[in-house]
């Protein structure tokens, strides 16, 4: 089984998350995008937790910028893409698409999204129906295009909607509000969207994270995902 623990970096300005991952059969623990150390660092040690992997989804500074100090503190190995590793700074493993990372005896599939960058990956543990999305995949909304084209953002989609309904997607940053009006108007204020909001209203107002959301909520609710065609999905990004 898989243990998610998620922290909030940069509270307040980008809202980052970064997610502490435990393998709990072997108490294997990685770090996935740490966007500062300092978050990390004081909840590894309230869960009394020593990460021996970073990883990292792709390589924008908000990402990768708290790498090194966990590196250093914990001697944890940096994981990125193959095709990342010359530009995440002290990187150390490369893993390309397709291929298994093992954290103790859970796995994850790596897949490649690229489009919000290229090289952009995705870590799916199938086995516990759990998918870390980086900055492809938001609650309600996505990630901006910067290194690919809209064709690239749309098979990326295509991916992450071909997974099950019931995997739960943990997001790069809590940016569930900024999709909020955009997705209720798309979708009429239809009940789905009405209680995926209020949902989230909740888990804010408690000082939650919205993540983790089924995706197969996320299908019904995100308009990018609702998009049947790359036809449609051109009319929303464009
Ligand atoms: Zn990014
Ligand atoms: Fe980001």
């Amino acid at each position: 089984m898989l243990q998610v623990y998620p922290v909030l970096c940069r509270a307040g300005y980008m809202d980052n998350y970064a997610y502490i991952i435990m393998d709990e059969d072997s108490r294997t623990t990685a770090v996935i995008d740490p966007s500062e150390a300092a978050p990390v660092i004081a909840k590894c040690a309230e869960l009394n937790l020593k990460p021996q992997f970073i990883l990292n989804t792709h390589h924008h500074f908000d990402h990768v910028d708290g790498n090194l100090e966990l590196k250093e503190k914990y001697g944890a190995q940096i994981v990125c893409n193959t095709a990342d590793i010359h530009r995440i700074k002290d990187a150390d493993t490369g893993i390309a698409p397709g291929e298994i990372f093992d954290l103790g005896n859970s796995a994850a599939e790596i897949i490649d999204v690229s489009a919000h960058t290229q090289g952009h990956i995705l870590y799916y543990f199938k086995k516990d129906k759990i998918l870390f999305t980086g900055d492809t995949l938001f609650n309600l909304c996505i990630g901006g295009i910067f290194e690919g084209t809209p064709e690239q953002m749309f098979t990326a989609l295509s991916k992450i909607k071909a997974l099950p309904d019931d995997v739960l997607f943990y997001p790069g940053h809590e940016y569930t509000m900024g999709g909020a009006m955009f997705a209720f108007q798309y979708n009429h204020g239809n009940d789905d969207i009405k209680n995926y909001l209020a949902k989230a209203r909740t888990r804010l107002t408690e000082g939650l994270p919205v993540a983790p959301v089924t995706l197969g909520e996320e299908k019904r609710c995100n308009p990018y995902l609702e998009a049947a065609s790359l036809a449609d999905f051109q009319r929303l990004a464009g």
